[in-house]
């Protein structure tokens, strides 16, 4: 029994812009659900005309919107916010029936969204800049300024929670939006739009333009576009920061991962095992903080009856109830043959999820079940390569200086947990790990507001973090202000 409402009739899925749905001009295709392969949407690409012509609207609502005071802005992200809440469990379905997440991982990530918006709310309230008198009559000051209007293309896997790490914060901030959804799922883009138009968002300063890589590219070149905030794959991330930067562009672009457990002979087991199977089968293992690859240390009497837990309790998952689909047809061959190539290499399969059956009345969805790699050779594709799916490399170490070696040769630099009970050795990981999000005990070390989210190395290109503290200066210009208004006796440099 799946734990996701389908929709049943097809959703036509249109373009936001200037408070109007409209049809993109490009190109069409369908939205076929993960699970069951039914066809839940169409929708049409943007071209580079329907980017010009939503710009024009974009430009001149952000001026009115960029003047108007934060506490006016914010009480429409407060209206925001109640739509959303009102309407989580419809829209946490659509949002799990076109990404294949379950009910509780579509719900999950909206309430992760939420998160973000209520820190943009509070931003009135401790973002206020700052003043002081630097000499006698002489102050200086911080003002926080909007960029005009910024870009976010997001990825498939989640289809509100990575919109809401930029939506909120930017407009909070006084720019105007303009968004490009994955097109594999679409269709949470209107739910949103639809929620901020209830909330009397202005026409013009929030647009969604459906479509594709030209699509991008069009956002990307078009000249009024002050910044571009992108998350999806490192290959794709790193071509839209290069071409942004190179059109003197603000970027930050978010990319892949290839994340690292460091499970010790002294964690606790019941914590490790759940945390870990947890971590690579949550969505499906389809998301950037998932554990990929499990660095097993030390002796094999201490150190399996642990990777044994972890075996039972993702063998014990019920495929559309405790884990979802995965987003296409394609993907599913792509992990079954890294798995098939895994095996000749020499890996011992713990658990095959190549075997595991779909739910009834879902034959036609895209299923793999949760699989468990042994015996990983360093420098493999399984120990290497982002595959994105249910799937856990083990490689067995001799020690931590052994564990270490490995994940700081990872391209990659999103996270990295350790399992154990020794605040020592804990250190030791936070310290020694090269990556931008580091866990203790945590499968998923996914920071919350306030604290901000991004990686290093190939899982982010750009400068900054994405939400949180450090996403206001990427988001805004601070401009600084210096003022004398009485004349002084006696002047120097520093009046
Ligand atoms: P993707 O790179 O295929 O697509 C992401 C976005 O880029 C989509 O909107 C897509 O339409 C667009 N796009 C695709 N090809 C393009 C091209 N050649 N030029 C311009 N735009 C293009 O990623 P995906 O498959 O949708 O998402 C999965 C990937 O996203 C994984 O690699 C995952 O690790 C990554 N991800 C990273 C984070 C993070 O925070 N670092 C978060 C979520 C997902």
């Amino acid at each position: 029994m799946i734990t996701v409402r389908i929709p049943n009739q097809t959703i036509r899925c249109l373009n936001f812009v200037n408070g109007n749905w409209v049809q993109g001009s490009g190109e069409r295709w369908e939205i076929h659900s993960p699970y069951n392969g039914k066809s839940i949407g169409e929708c049409h690409a943007s071209t580079a005309k329907d980017v010009s012509a939503a710009m024009d609207f974009a430009v001149k609502a952000q001026k009115v919107w960029g003047a108007t005071p934060i506490k006016e802005r914010t009480r429409v992200l407060f209206a925001f916010r109640e739509s959303l809440m009102r309407d989580h469990e419809e829209i946490a379905h659509l949002k799990a029936s076109e990404s294949g997440k379950t009910y509780s991982e579509g719900l999950a990530g909206l309430m992760k969204g939420l998160e973000v918006l209520e820190y943009a709310l509070s931003l009135q309230n401790i973002d206020t800049g700052g003043k002081l008198e630097v000499s006698r009559g002489v102050t200086c000051e911080y003002r926080r300024e909007p960029l005009g209007v910024v870009a976010n293309i997001t990825p498939f896997n989640f289809p509100a929670m990575v919109p809401m790490w930029t939506i909120p914060i930017s407009l909070a901030l006084g720019n105007a939006y303009v968004w490009k959804p994955s097109e594999k799922t679409p269709l949470t883009s209107m739910r949103i739009a639809a929620a901020l138009k209830e909330a009397g968002i202005p026409d013009g300063v929030f647009t969604v333009l459906q479509g594709g890589r030209e699509t991008v590219e069009a956002i990307i070149d078009h000249p009024s576009i002050a910044a571009i905030g992108f998350v999806g794959s490192s290959s794709v991330a790193k071509q839209v920061y290069l071409r942004g930067t190179e059109k003197g562009k603000r970027v930050l672009a978010l990319g892949g991962a290839k994340n690292h457990i460091v499970l010790l002979p002294d964690a606790n087991p019941e914590i490790s095992g759940a945390g870990i199977s947890d971590s690579f089968t949550g969505c499906a293992g389809q998301r950037c903080m998932a554990a990929s690859v499990l660095l097993a240390v030390g002796d094999a009497k201490v150190i399996d009856p642990l990777i044994e837990k972890t075996v039972q309790r993702a063998a014990s998952l019920t495929l559309g109830k405790d884990m979802g689909a995965i987003i296409t047809k394609s993907q599913v061959e792509v992990l079954r043959s890294a798995i098939d190539r895994a095996e000749i290499e020499g890996a011992k399969i713990l658990l095959d999820g190549r075997k595991a059956k779909a739910p009834a009345g879902c034959e036609a969805g895209n299923w793999i079940g949760p699989t468990i790699l042994d015996n990983v050779k360093p420098g493999s594709e399984a120990a290497t390569t982002e595959l994105f799916g249910p799937i856990l490399s083990i490689i067995r170490c001799a020690d931590i200086t052994e564990a270490m070696k490995i994940e700081n040769s990872s391209a990659y630099g999103n996270a990295c947990s350790v399992f154990t009970s020794s605040g020592v050795h804990a250190e030791r990981v936070i310290r020694e790990a090269t990556t931008g999000m580091v866990g203790v005990n945590i499968g998923v070390p996914v920071p919350r507001e306030p604290f901000s989210f991004g990686g290093i190395h190939d899982s982010k290109y750009g400068h900054g973090d994405i939400t949180g503290e450090h996403s206001l200066d990427f988001w805004s210009n601070v401009k600084k202000v210096t003022q004398k208004w009485e004349k002084q006796a006696d002047s120097n440099w520093m009046s």
